[in-house]
């Protein structure tokens, strides 16, 4: 039998774990799953066996809603038993909608938006005073960088050459009422962030190749802050949700998950 791939595995957990539940943010969860996968696959440095090591990287999801893919990743990482994921979004779950610091290995609680760059940015000064050399990773929506405090951290990070602080977009041009593009444009947004004093990378967010390369070369950057602005497809993989602001609220239908499951079957 041939075991499943990190993102394979990524990709069934979340849209079974969305239509179970019948709750929102598939095509959030779809349009970083590849950026999820590289990062905890490849990059990351933690530890099942000791969550809380002094020398651990740290992640904060910011956009907080697409918790699915980030429970997913840390359940299958050995951070807690993949039993939960069964109980997704229930009543007393110990895995609510929006991401939750009582999670093993979930550093940060978030949902309300536009707070993730900050946190993290204060997470990685200390870190940076203490002589700590591990890294703080964050996952932003593209419809947070409307938000000011996003701004004030990347202005303030730029400046004061924070570069243990690596910041990856999810451009999949989509937030909850809209197109970013009609609701406040954000291009050129590589170009804005390397005009704040930060390292840019621009590339496919769906590309496994180009995220790892950007990922490592951030790593070793010593300068500044970095970003990969990645460019995503919203419900990325789900057919009918591709794309589309609907996929930011409707939950597959067991119809849906029943085609998308043997579709898989299919490409392996
Ligand atoms: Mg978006």
């Amino acid at each position: 039998m041939v075991s499943k791939s990190f993102g394979r595995i990524l990709l069934e957990d979340v849209v079974r774990m969305t239509n179970v539940s019948q709750t929102s943010h598939v095509g959030g969860c779809l349009s970083c799953l590849d950026i999820v996968n590289v990062l905890f696959n490849n990059v990351i440095n933690i530890d099942s066996k000791k969550p809380k090591s002094k020398n651990r990287d740290r992640f904060i999801l910011s956009k907080g809603h697409t918790s699915a893919v980030i429970y997913s990743a840390l359940a299958n990482k050995g951070f807690f038993p993949v039993k939960w994921l069964r109980t997704f979004f229930e009543n007393g779950t110990k895995l609510p909608g929006h991401i939750d610091h009582k999670v093993p290995g979930v550093e940060f609680s978030t949902g309300s938006l536009g707070h993730g760059l900050s946190v993290g940015l204060g997470m990685a000064m200390s870190m940076r005073n203490k002589k700590i050399k591990s890294k703080v990773y964050v996952l932003l929506s593209d419809g947070e960088m409307n938000s000011g405090s996003t701004v004030e951290a990347i202005m303030f990070a730029g400046h004061h050459k924070i570069n243990n602080l690596i910041c990856i977009v999810d451009k999949n041009q989509f937030q909850a009422l809209g197109k970013t593009d009609d609701i406040i444009n954000l291009n050129p947004l590589s170009k804005k962030w390397e005009s704040f004093g930060w390292n840019a990378y621009d590339i496919d967010g769906h590309n496994t190749s180009e995220i790892k390369t950007a990922l490592l070369s951030a790593k070793k950057n010593s300068q500044k802050p970095s970003v990969l602005v990645c460019n995503t497809v919203k419900g990325k993989g789900l057919k009918d949700f591709e794309g589309r602001l609907m996929s930011h609220y409707r939950p597959p239908s067991d119809d849906q998950l029943n085609d998308f499951m043997e579709g898989l079957e299919l490409i392996r």
